[in-house]
C-alpha cells in the first residue's frame, strides 16, 4: 500500500508560515518591506492589541491589477526575481513569494489595491488560505491590507505570544529598523488608536532624531568612507551615550536591517578604548556593497547576510569608525563641554579601564578627563549632600503635580521637581536589591493557585533564577509547560503576574548577553514593571511618600536605567531667566 501523499496547500503554507510568521512583529516586517517594494513612499501601520487582533498597512505603492492580487497569495508567488540568477540580484526587501502565503494561511485577510492606470480596484476576502470574497470595488491608489486575528487557527503559536506589552515591542523595533532604512519615506504607526510614531519624509539624522527624540541629536558623529568594496556612511553615538543595554545598534546593508556579529563586533572593537567594558556603544550604519557580493537568501527572514569578502568589510567598519571618534575629539562639541553636572551618565564613570583613545589627534583631550571620577554608587553627590538633606528634614506643606507626570516640592529656598516613574523604579529596585539580602520573603498566599503557560525555552530561564524569584516571594512549582503559582509579592496582583514574569523574562535575554548581576537585574525588571505609570494622577500622600522614600534611597538621584530622577531649581537657578 502506498503511503507517500503530497500535502494539500494550505497545509504547506501553514508550515512555510512557522518559519516567516512567529508573532505578530514577523508579520508587520514583512508587510512592511511589501509596501517599501511596491514603492510607497506613505505608509501607516495600524494595530489593534499587539497585532493580535488586527495589522493593517495602507500604502500608496504601485498597487496591484486584479489577477495580481488574486495570485500574491499562492506559494512562491513574487514579482521580484524571475530565474535562479536574479537571485544573486537582489534590489528588493522581498524574492521569497512567502509571505502573504504564510499570513493568508493563518490569518483573516482582508486587501484593497488598485493600480493607478486601472478605475476600479480589488477587494479580496481570504480565510485560512481559501478566497471568500473578490470584487471590484472602488479604491485609493495603492494598497490596504488588513491581518484579522493572527493564528486563530494555530493555538500553539496563539497561546504562547507574549504580552501584549512584549508583542507591542517587538512590533516597535521593527518599525524603527524600517523606518530608520528609509528616511524619504513618511510613515506613521498607530496603536489602538494612539499615534505612537509620526515620522515626516527627512533625511537620516532628522529619521533617527524623529524616532529617538530630540536629545539624541546632540550625541550623534557623523560616519563616512566610500571605498571600491563598500560605502558606508550614518552616524555613531557619542561614547559618553553608551547604553548598558544592547539596545540602538543599526547595521543596514543597502537599506535592509542585518544582524551579524562579526561585523558588530567591529564596532565594538573601535569603540573599546573609549567606552568602559559592558557597555554598548549605539550606531546607526548604512553600507552599500554591489548585490553581487552577498547572499541575502540564507534566512527565511532575511535579516542574515553573507558576504563574499567580510573581512576586508571588517577592517573598513573598523577604521571608520575610529576615525570618526578620532576626528569628535578634536573639537569637543558645544554641548558636550557645557554639559551640567545632572546630564552626565555618572555610571560611565565607574570603570577604572578606560584609556586614552588611541586615536588622537589632540593628545591632551580625553573625554573622561573632566569630569571627576566619581563612581555610580556616590551619586547621592548628583544632587549635593545638603539639598537632599534640606528636602528630607524640612516638612513640606504644598506639593502638586505637573501632567501627572512630575511632582513638585516647593521650599524657601527654590523647588524639588521629581519624575514620578523614575523615583518609583529607583525605589523599588533598592527595595528589591535588599529583599535578596534579607532572610524572609514578603508573600501573600494566592486563594487559588495561579497558572501562566510558557514555551520550553522560557522554562528553563524561569528554573535558572527560581531561587532568587523564591527569595522576593514568588512561590511557584515548575510543571512541564507551566508555572503554578501558590504565593506572589506582595506589591505584585495577580492580574498583572504573566506580563510581569514574561517582562522578567525578557529582561534576563537581554542581561544575559550582557552578563548582568542575575539579582540586580530581577530587581531592575520587578522595578520597571511595577512602577507606576509616566502618567497617573497621585494623591497628596502619595507625593509625600514619593520624595520621603526616594530620599532614603542609596541612589535617589537617577532611576535604575541610570536616567535623572529628580533636578533642584534653586532661586539663583530662577533668577538667571529674569
Ligand atoms: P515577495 O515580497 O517575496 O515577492 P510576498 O508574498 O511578500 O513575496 O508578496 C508577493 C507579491 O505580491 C509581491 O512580489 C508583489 O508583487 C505583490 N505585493 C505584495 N504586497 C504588495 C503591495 N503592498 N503593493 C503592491 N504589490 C504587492
Ligand atoms: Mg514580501
Amino acid at each position: 500500500m502506498n503511503i507517500i501523499q503530497l500535502l494539500p496547500d494550505h497545509v504547506a503554507n501553514q508550515i512555510a508560515a512557522g518559519e516567516v510568521i512567529q508573532r505578530p512583529a514577523s508579520a508587520v516586517k514583512e508587510l512592511l518591506e511589501n509596501a517599501l517594494d511596491a514603492g510607497a513612499n506613505e505608509i501607516k501601520l495600524y494595530i489593534k492589541d499587539a497585532g493580535k487582533t488586527l495589522i493593517q498597512i495602507i500604502d500608496n505603492g504601485c498597487g496591484m491589477s486584479k489577477e495580481d492580487a488574486k495570485i500574491c497569495f499562492e506559494r512562491h508567488a513574487t514579482s521580484k526575481i524571475k530565474n535562479a540568477n536574479d537571485l544573486f540580484n537582489i534590489k528588493s526587501m522581498g524574492f521569497r513569494g512567502e509571505a502573504l502565503a504564510s499570513i493568508a494561511a493563518i490569518s483573516h485577510v482582508e486587501l484593497n489595491s488598485k493600480l493607478t492606470e486601472d478605475e476600479l480596484g480589488t477587494l479580496l476576502i481570504i480565510e485560512g488560505s481559501e478566497i471568500k470574497k473578490n470584487n471590484e470595488c472602488s479604491s485609493t491608489n495603492g494598497t490596504s491590507i488588513k491581518v484579522k486575528n493572527l493564528f486563530y487557527n494555530v493555538p500553539a503559536r496563539r497561546n504562547f505570544l507574549k504580552s501584549d506589552q512584549v508583542e507591542l515591542r517587538h512590533i516597535t523595533e521593527e518599525f524603527c529598523r524600517v523606518s530608520l532604512s528609509n528616511p524619504k519615506v513618511k510613515m506613521q504607526f498607530f496603536s489602538n488608536n494612539n499615534e505612537l510614531y509620526h515620522l515626516p519624509q527627512s533625511n537620516f539624522r532628522q529619521r533617527i532624531v524623529n524616532v529617538f527624540g530630540n536629545k539624541k541629536n546632540e550625541s550623534l558623529v557623523p560616519i563616512e568612507e566610500q571605498t571600491s568594496l563598500v560605502t558606508l556612511n550614518g552616524f555613531i553615538g557619542k561614547p559618553e551615550s553608551a547604553k548598558r543595554t544592547r539596545g540602538e545598534q543599526y547595521f543596514f546593508v543597502n537599506n535592509r536591517f542585518i544582524k551579524n556579529n562579526y561585523l558588530n563586533h567591529a564596532i565594538k572593537k573601535a569603540f573599546e578604548e573609549v567606552i568602559p567594558q559592558n557597555y554598548f556603544p549605539s550606531y546607526f550604519i548604512n553600507l552599500s556593497i554591489d548585490t553581487n557580493l552577498i547572499d541575502i537568501n540564507i534566512h527565511p527572514s532575511k535579516t542574515e547576510i553573507k558576504f563574499e569578502d567580510e573581512k576586508s568589510i571588517y577592517a573598513i567598519i573598523r577604521a571608520t569608525v575610529k576615525k570618526s571618534l578620532g576626528s569628535y575629539n578634536i573639537a569637543p562639541s558645544i554641548d558636550f563641554s557645557q554639559e551640567q553636572a545632572f546630564d552626565i551618565d555618572i555610571s560611565l564613570r565607574k570603570s577604572e579601564n578606560i584609556k586614552e583613545p588611541v586615536i588622537k589627534v589632540d593628545s591632551n583631550y580625553n573625554p573622561f578627563n573632566d569630569k571627576k571620577n566619581k563612581s555610580y554608587d556616590d551619586n547621592r553627590e548628583y544632587l549635593q549632600e545638603n539639598i537632599i538633606q534640606e528636602f528630607t528634614d524640612k516638612k513640606i506643606e504644598k506639593t502638586f503635580q505637573i501632567g501627572n507626570c512630575y511632582i513638585v516640592y516647593p521650599n524657601d529656598n527654590g523647588l524639588l521637581l521629581i519624575h514620578q516613574r523614575r523615583a518609583h523604579k529607583r525605589i523599588l529596585f533598592e527595595y528589591y536589591k535588599n529583599a535578596f539580602k534579607s532572610e524572609k520573603s514578603k508573600s501573600q498566599t494566592l486563594l487559588f493557585p495561579k497558572s501562566i503557560k510558557l514555551n520550553t525555552n522560557d522554562i528553563k530561564i524561569v528554573s535558572s533564577i527560581k531561587n532568587e524569584l523564591n527569595k522576593i516571594g514568588f512561590l511557584f512549582k515548575i510543571k512541564k509547560n507551566e508555572l503554578v503559582f501558590n504565593g506572589i509579592p506582595n506589591e505584585c496582583q495577580e492580574t498583572n503576574l504573566q506580563p510581569l514574569i514574561e517582562n522578567i523574562i525578557e529582561q534576563n535575554k537581554i542581561s544575559d548577553e550582557i552578563k548582568l548581576d542575575v539579582k540586580k537585574n530581577l530587581a531592575k525588571s520587578l522595578a520597571i514593571s511595577l512602577a507606576i505609570s509616566k502618567q497617573k494622577k497621585l494623591s497628596n500622600d502619595e507625593q509625600r511618600m514619593i520624595k520621603e522614600e526616594l530620599l532614603k534611597c542609596e541612589s535617589p538621584s537617577v532611576c535604575p536605567s541610570k536616567k535623572r530622577t529628580m533636578i533642584n531649581l534653586r532661586i539663583e537657578d530662577l533668577d538667571k531667566y529674569f
